[in-house]
């Protein structure tokens, strides 16, 4: 009999602290050693030789939109968290919205756990939602599971999910505060973003420029310097999720350094992707808060070599091509949101490691080590060490490969990565000890029920 389940030999193993040789060996699920510089010399059922490549925690993606159950017509919990192996990523948060129902109470949450259950092949979490209608269901849902709260207090684009003003913003804040969970914010001001838009379109200026100027940086930072007021009173854990420019993440970085108890998240796409991407690619590349132009994604590449973000997730927002049309190039029109989440540390790697020296135990801090932070499941996760669960990704940093449609996991196979070179490619990725991607292809054992 082995001693293991299985043992990944001579890779270079990285944490959020040091990259060093060794072994990792597992056993029911878990990581039961890791050996520094010499090699394990116990035998296993299985063995990956992971000489040449590097083995990272298991990515945590805090913020995807899977859309199941209610809307899996735009994606699903089978595709999506296929998607997210075939990426590195062992485990995600889904967001409260664009499925349906919104999981604002304990009964719409159960009713997703039970598919994700069923479907999802990498461990999935959940956050709550924040309405005016809900105040009262915030405890039950926290008390079922939930790590954490998110809010919107610009439209939210999503019918059944309303915006929260500043009175759902306090009371919904003093009431996730008394349990100590975590409030994340889409921090856009309704009344900037509402004013410029309607004055563009009665100009007949409907361009991805002018639909980017309409939602200008300003109004993520008035947002954002209302709800750090609303944290300063209630004392609630704040977390202003997908900002897209540094000078956002400076107002966070401030209330940070005056004690207030708030975080911050960006995504890959504003690391990477510019508003020229909206004009060649349409719809494609709109997303809320927009793109920016490259000097907000090379200034945002400062923020994070500074240690300015905390979080960097997808915030992967999938439609069908239709809704992703921009009809008669009118910007105002079509969905927002960005499909992304299988894609995320391919751009970490590229624009980061490769490209601006970004050191790798900052991308794993950034990708998997916070998120577990943050969300109450590290050291369980997020983390190589002996007795952490064995969620890992291992990466071929020196594989350059030019993203295609059909290499897609999602349910509608685009994305504006698509065409975009990357160096650094997931090899293997590991969910709880079990293989459940290899070589391009998904290996899950687990038996998948068709959506
Ligand atoms: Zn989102």
């Amino acid at each position: 009999m082995s001693a293991y389940d299985l043992i990944i030999r001579n890779g270079q193993i990285v944490t959020a602290e040091s990259t060093f040789q060794g072994d990792i060996a597992i056993k029911s699920g878990k990581i039961a050693e890791v050996s520094v510089g010499k090699s394990i010399e116990a035998a296993a059922q299985k063995e990956i030789d992971a000489n040449g490549l590097h083995v990272f925690p298991g990515l945590i993606d805090t913020h995807v939109h899977f859309n199941e159950p209610g809307r899996s017509e735009w994606e699903g919990l089978e595709t999506g968290s296929k998607s997210l192996a075939a990426g590195g990523v062992t485990s995600f948060v889904d967001m409260p919205l664009n499925s349906a129902p919104p999981v604002i109470n304990k009964e719409n949450l159960q009713l997703k756990k039970d598919l994700a259950e069923q479907k999802a092949i990498v461990n999935p979490y959940y956050w709550g939602g924040l309405v005016p209608e809900n105040i009262a269901n915030l405890k039950e849902l926290h008390e079922n599971g939930v790590l954490g709260f998110k809010a919107f207090v610009s439209p939210s684009g999503i019918e059944d999910f309303n915006s929260a003003d500043d009175e759902t913003i306090y009371k919904g804040m003093t009431e996730i505060a008394s349990f100590g969970s975590i409030l994340g914010v889409h921090a856009e001001s309704t009344v900037i973003c509402d004013q410029l838009a309607k004055k563009k379109q009665s100009e007949g200026k409907t361009s991805a420029r002018d639909f980017v100027e309409s939602r200008p940086i300003i109004s993520e930072i008035e947002a954002v310097r209302r709800l750090i007021s609303y944290a300063e009173l209630t004392g609630c854990k704040l977390h202003i999720v997908h900002a897209s420019s540094r000078k956002v993440v400076q107002e966070i970085e401030a209330a940070k350094k005056r004690g207030v108890d708030v975080t911050v998240e960006t995504c890959a796409h504003y690391l990477s992707l510019t508003v020229k991407d909206m004009e060649e690619k349409g719809g494609l590349a709109k997303c809320c808060p927009p793109l920016r132009d490259q000097e907000e994604v090379d200034d945002l590449w400062v923020a994070v070599a500074n240690g300015e973000v905390d979080v960097v997730s997808s915030d992967h927002s999938p439609a069908p091509a239709e809704l992703k049309q921009i009809p008669n190039g009118n910007f105002f029109k079509g969905w927002g949101g960005i499909s992304g989440c299988q894609s995320t540390i391919n751009v970490m790697l590229t624009e980061g490691y490769q490209k601006r020296n970004i050191p790798l135990e900052k991308i794993v801090a950034l990708t998997a080590t916070n998120p577990a932070k943050l969300f109450g499941l590290y050291p369980n996760k997020g983390t190589i060490a002996e007795g952490s669960d064995a969620d890992i990704a291992i990466v071929n940093l020196d594989e350059s490969f030019v993203l295609k449609n059909e290499d897609l996991f999602y349910r509608h196979q685009h994305s504006p990565y698509v065409g975009k070179t990357f160096t650094g490619k997931v090899t293997t990725t590991i969910v709880n000890g079990e293989v459940v991607f290899e070589n391009g292809k998904v290996t899950a054992k687990t038996e998948l029920i068709q959506a």
